[in-house]
């Protein structure tokens, strides 16, 4: 009999990617939709699985609807992907932000517990949550949250934990760098530089304005981390895994990739707030660093261990940086140039 799976957050670039994988192993996809139930999930339509995947109404903000959703459906495993998953909104709507990340997990681990059901749960706990601690975090590295959005994750990471320990519940954290993909929301910064890289290229916009190219990070392929997250529900014991790429690399070097994918070879002159890139030829400013996109404090070196996900999950990463910037910007002037 086919296994069934719940996904919080199926409106987002994991939710889709995860839906996808998990239909390819023949699971029965429910995903959790906090609007209406609608089918207009534009990501499960690219990936062309809108009309796979059944779509219940659910906000995690509301335990009613997580008890008749579980009650339901009986999902082999949840996995919660449903957060306000950007760090700088997390500092203008930090409640809320709580609300959703912290308390909304609590909703779900709560009605799970309550209602004596044997699903697995999968935590989307995250790398943010090391904030200001050195390189190499590993599942042993302290946590530092430098960010309302990490500090939101560290109590879902602890609760989800405390349940396990408490309650003997079969829950899983997966503590997953940056992983990104033409799926990606606009409001990050990879998709803003491959969303206005693929703009310049087709002469719709003249340059990009980021916040600091000095912040590094530990940048993956989405698709392959989602198949991490399956990985950790299917072992004999519910344990917590690091998942990322192990290189970092700065937001300097993710433009100027992106420049190289549309045969630009950008210039760069002056530091910090000063720094422009410039075109090679025509000396065009392309790129500015504005104050408006800093954040008040900002996690500048995070790069990942994943040596327990290789040898215990058989996992690591198999698309290089250059290769993940390229096929995002090319995935982005793929979409423009259809809808002109
Ligand atoms: P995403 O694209 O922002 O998706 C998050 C989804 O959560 C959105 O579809 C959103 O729905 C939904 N959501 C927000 N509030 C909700 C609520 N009250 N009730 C129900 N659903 C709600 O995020 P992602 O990149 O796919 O990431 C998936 C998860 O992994 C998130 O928890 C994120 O924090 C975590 N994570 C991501 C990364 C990364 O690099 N991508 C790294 C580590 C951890 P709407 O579409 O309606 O807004």
């Amino acid at each position: 009999m086919s296994k069934t799976a719940l996904i919080t957050g199926i409106r987002g670039q994991d939710g889709a990617y995860l839906a996808k994988f998990l239909l390819q192993k023949g699971y029965v996809v429910y995903g959790a939709d906090r609007r209406s139930g609608d089918s207009t999930c534009w990501r499960l339509k690219e990936l062309d699985i809108a009309r796979e995947v059944q779509i219940l109404y659910m906000d995690l903000l509301e335990i009613s609807n997580i008890q008749r959703v579980l009650a339901k459906i009986k999902p082999d495993e949840i996995y919660n992907l449903a957060a306000q998953s950007f760090v700088g909104v997390s500092f203008e709507q930090p409640v809320f932000t709580a609300e959703v990340n912290a308390i909304g997990t609590l909703r779900i681990l709560e009605a799970l517990r309550a209602s004596g059901a044997s699903s697995k749960f999968y935590q989307a706990s995250t790398s943010e949550m090391f904030g200001s601690t050195s390189a190499h975090q590993n599942e042993e590295t302290a946590f530092h949250p430098t960010s309302p959005y990490a500090v939101s994750k560290l109590f879902a990471h602890w609760m989800a934990r405390n349940y396990r320990q408490s309650y003997n519940m079969f829950n899983c954290c997966g503590i997953l760098f940056n992983h990104e993909s033409p799926l990606r929301g606009l409001e990050f910064v990879s998709r803003k530089i491959s969303h206005g890289v693929a703009h310049m290229k087709l002469g719709l916009q003249n340059k990009l304005i980021l916040g600091s190219l000095d912040s590094k990070r530990d940048w993956g392929f989405a698709p392959e981390y989602v198949e991490a997250m399956y990985l950790m529900m299917q072992q004999p014991v519910a344990d917590d895994y690091v998942i990322a790429t192990g290189h970092i690399h700065s937001v300097r070097e993710f433009v100027q990739c992106a420049f190289a994918a549309i045969d630009i070879d950008i210039e760069w002159e002056g530091t910090g707030i000063e720094e422009i890139g410039r075109h090679p030829k025509t000396a065009a400013v392309l790129v500015e660093v504005s104050k408006d996109f800093y954040r008040p404090t900002d996690v500048h070196f995070l790069q990942g261990d994943f040596s327990k996900a290789a040898r215990i999950l058989n996992w690591k990463s198999q698309t290089s940086f250059e290769d993940l910037v390229k096929l995002m910007v090319l995935a982005d002037v793929r979409r423009l140039e259809k809808s002109q």
